[in-house]
């Protein structure tokens, strides 16, 4: 799979400044912007692409980390693309367009600009890798994310304990200014108060008004039995706080499988192989195999052969929030002995001679048939 080059998709060098980089995005997004280009899916493609790649390149540590290990590297730091394409994002798109758009009471394309109001905090993503057993027992991890909170000393407000909100000495309280050129008036929103007609005088010492810190949170995660590779795992309201209240984003976990040593997996199958001997492959009776459970016995019949695969019903993995139980499939390999001894050897010279096979003869024969394959 070739990887995107976010540089090439917004047309600047790798060694491109943040200014270059924000002056690409702001071509690109007013040239695809989808209100521009009703219903044309192309455009809207382009405009996701061009939004991707700006949210990597202007972050320098993303940046840093594409430039060094490419997209694949970023989806370890918890970042996942564009597939989902969630709200939060595009809020945080039309933000920033919001400055190409111009502070004016209209935007570009005629609708009414909204005020700054609530939003909900960003989703955050997380990589957990566990082992086979774990996902098939099901179990509780801790993670570690550095996430944004609100502020305990003033619970969010951004208020100095004690003191309250003033309206904005800018705009008296409206939220926006208006003001006049040649006979228009326009208005745009407020940038002392971002609209919100408050501000704070004094604000909180612990977070410099934002009501918001960044921290380190440890988080206790329970992993269901019967998770796969790629499981998500959704956890409501972790993620980080929004702005005014906006509520909590999410927190979504995928979960990683490491390789098991006996077992692989498909859907809630199990599948690994087993060696017999030659003798127990030939007589037939009883083997032990593992499972995720300890071993089992099975009985294997006589002339048992080698690539012969054995189901035992219900021995796989759990469904994942189901009662059923997948299957475990068990592909038997024939070990043919060396080094015999010559008893040994004796003993299987008298087995083919009671069995009729001249072993010189059925060298030639084997030969002559493999002839008549590739011929
Ligand atoms: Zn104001
Ligand atoms: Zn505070």
């Amino acid at each position: 799979m070739s990887e995107k080059d976010y540089y090439k998709i917004l047309g600047v060098s790798r060694n491109a400044t943040p200014e270059e980089i924000k002056k690409a995005y702001r071509r690109l997004a007013l040239k695809y912007h989808p209100d521009r280009n009703p219903g044309d899916k192309e455009a809207e493609e382009k405009f996701k692409e061009a939004a991707e790649a700006y949210s990597v390149l202007i972050d320098p540590e993303k940046r840093r980390i594409y430039d060094r290990y490419g997209v694949s590297g970023l989806r370890g730091e918890g970042f996942t693309g564009f597939s989902g394409f969630d709200s939060s994002i595009f809020q945080e798109f039309e933000d920033i367009l919001g400055d190409i758009l111009g502070d004016f009471g209209f935007d570009f394309f005629g609708r009414r600009r909204r005020r700054y109001r609530p939003q909900r905090g960003r989703d955050l993503w997380l990589e957990l890798e566990i082992s086979l057993e774990e996902a098939y027992s099901g179990t509780t991890k801790e993670v570690t994310l550095i996430r944004t909170d609100f502020c305990p000393k003033c619970q969010g407000s951004g208020l100095k304990p004690g003191t309250r909100k003033i309206p904005c000495p800018t705009c008296g309280g409206a939220g926006e200014v208006r003001y006049h050129q040649g006979f228009f008036t326009f208005s745009r929103t407020c940038s002392h108060c971002y609209g919100t007609g408050e501000i704070i005088e004094h604000p909180c010492n612990e977070c410099g008004g934002s009501g918001k810190i960044k921290r380190k949170d440890k988080l206790k995660v329970k992993i269901p039995p019967g998770v796969d590779n790629g499981t998500k795992l959704k956890l409501q309201g972790e993620g980080e706080v929004g702005d005014l209240y906006g509520g909590k984003g999410d927190l979504y976990i995928t979960i990683r499988i490491k390789k098991h040593e006996i077992f692989t997996r498909k859907g809630n199958d199990l599948f690994c192989e087993r060696e017999i001997s030659m003798v127990k492959a030939t007589l037939g009776g009883t083997i032990e195999v593992p499972t995720m459970e300890g071993k089992e016995k099975i009985k294997i019949p006589e002339g048992t052969q080698p690539g012969e695969v054995f189901r035992i019903k219900g021995k796989g993995m759990r469904s994942l929030g189901g009662h059923g139980k997948g299957d475990l499939y068990v592909k038997i390999k024939v070990v043919i002995p060396k080094n015999l001894s010559k008893e040994e050897k004796e003993l299987l010279k008298n087995l083919a001679h009671l069995r009729g096979e001249d072993l010189e003869d059925e060298k030639e024969n084997i030969f002559q048939k493999t002839k008549k394959f590739f011929n």
